[in-house]
């Protein structure tokens, strides 16, 4: 394996176009390869085990290497590899994966609509949003709001919902009927207010929006429960049950991107749970197959799926692999091991308090880091100039590369988000194995 380092590196600097990378950076300094993973833990082609604080990208939350999935995987593939459920057919997997979803799901979301991935998820969202209101006789609302630093996905849709201005600088983005407010980062925008103030003054940003383009054309306010890649911003707990409130005063469809919070993440099976609202619909990927196979859904609640089915006739939209059979029989195998092992339950009575109080232990002393936060198994710190004035680092971003190059030269994985640094394990580790990791990051 050793020898064959150099020459899998030197191949993919030849033809491997790296998302979200420079390349000429990285090929000079050539990426690490990554050959075998067994629950929290990788181990790259020359031998070195890692600590996968993040779960891949949020998504492994079953942990890596079950047998009993590539099982699942393995027989489907045999009985029925694929066909598509577009002109009037089905299949086994994707009919019981559906019931299944019903049933983790909170009251009254009975449908999904089946995608690849959670930026599918999103632009299959924004569609049905629109087609919905103009289903029921109010074609004039196409209007969604996001968030600043929200993150929705690298397709046309999917970056223009998210509030990146980074990804918007390229491909002029957004794409007209996107508009975005400010994050609900109580750190950075509520010095003058207790947080519960502070929730309810972000929430009316979102209002404000609303009469700004007018609630005749706004169809939808979308936001992940926690903001993930924003950099884990946990907004206080008078924030979302406002933007319902809001939302449902001026008629508007209100959508949590559930694609990193949902299945378990944060100790709910859906991270609106957290907070105790009920979204219109939402979105997922991720968790939902933990990353053995690409699939995401979009959850449709009552309203919308009763306007659809009552009134849409064709919703003219999905992919070759939507339902696809075997993704399908993995994600419920997935889910079914989610539920019957107890693992969400277990990541909010038991793990994710000790992740949280380890977490504050490890990271609470120190000069420079603030913010010191997490719910579940999501977390963060942020790397600050002055605590006392709650000051950020001028070069936004620097130091949080810098920090997350030497968690990984430790071998452990943990991810900048600008300066935040966040983790976000898979949901089977333990005790023992959280004092390890966090063990690491102190070194
Ligand atoms: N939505 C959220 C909240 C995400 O965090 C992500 C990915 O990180 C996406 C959507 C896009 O998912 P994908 O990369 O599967 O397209």
């Amino acid at each position: 394996m050793k020898q064959n380092t150099e020459a899998w590196r030197a191949l993919d600097a030849a033809h491997h176009l790296h998302p979200f990378s420079d390349t000429k950076g990285l090929n000079a300094q050539g990426a690490r390869v990554i050959t075998r993973a067994e629950g929290i833990y990788l181990w790259d082609s020359e031998g070195n085990q890692i600590i996968d604080g993040m779960a891949g990208l949020w998504c492994v939350n079953i942990g890596y290497g079950r047998k009993d999935l590539a099982e699942v995987a393995k027989r489907q593939m045999e009985e029925l590899a694929y066909y598509n459920t577009f002109f009037k057919t089905t299949n086994p997997q994707v009919a019981e994966l559906s019931k299944l979803l019903a049933e983790v799901a909170p009251d009254g979301f009975e449908h999904v609509f089946y995608t690849n991935s959670g930026s599918e998820s999103v632009d299959t969202m924004i569609r049905m949003v629109r087609h919905y209101w103009s289903s029921v006789g109010k074609p004039e609302k196409k209007v969604l709001i996001g968030r600043w630093n929200g993150y929705h996905g690298s397709t046309i849709g999917g970056a223009s919902m998210g509030g990146m201005t980074y990804m918007h600088e390229q491909g002029d983005l957004p794409i007209p009927g996107i508009v975005h407010v400010e994050q609900p980062w109580y750190y950075k925008h509520g010095k003058d207010m207790t947080p519960e103030e502070f929730g309810l003054a972000a929430a009316r940003w979102i209002e404000d929006k609303i009469l700004e383009v007018g609630a005749d054309k706004v169809a939808a306010f979308v936001g992940e429960p926690i903001q993930g890649a924003g950099g884990v911003i946990i907004p206080p707990a008078t924030y979302w049950p406002e933007v319902e409130r809001i939302c449902r005063k001026h008629d508007i469809l209100m959508v949590c991107d559930e694609v990193i919070c949902g299945f378990g993440r944060t100790g709910q099976w859906f991270g609106h749970e957290l907070y105790g609202v009920k979204p219109d619909l939402f979105t997922t990927a991720k968790g939902l197959s933990s990353g053995y196979l690409p699939i995401g859904a979009v959850f449709v609640g009552e309203r919308v799926a009763q306007g659809l089915i009552e009134h849409g006739g064709d919703f003219n939209h999905g992919f070759t692999y939507s339902g696809h059979p075997v993704c399908c029989a993995v994600a419920r195998a997935n889910v079914t091991a989610l539920r019957d092992e107890g693992i969400v339950a277990r990541v909010r009575e038991e793990t994710g308090p000790y992740m949280q109080a380890k977490w504050r232990e490890t990271f609470g002393q120190f000069e420079h880091i603030d913010d010191v936060r997490g719910v579940g198994l999501i977390q963060a710190f942020t790397l600050v100039k002055d605590k006392q004035k709650r000051a950020l680092f001028d070069n936004w971003g620097t130091m949080g590369l810098a920090c997350r190059d030497i968690f990984f030269r430790e071998n452990l994985i943990m991810r900048a988000c600008g300066d935040h640094i966040v983790a976000a394990p898979p949901l089977v580790i333990s005790k023992p194995e959280i004092d390890e990791m966090l063990g690491r990051a102190a070194r």
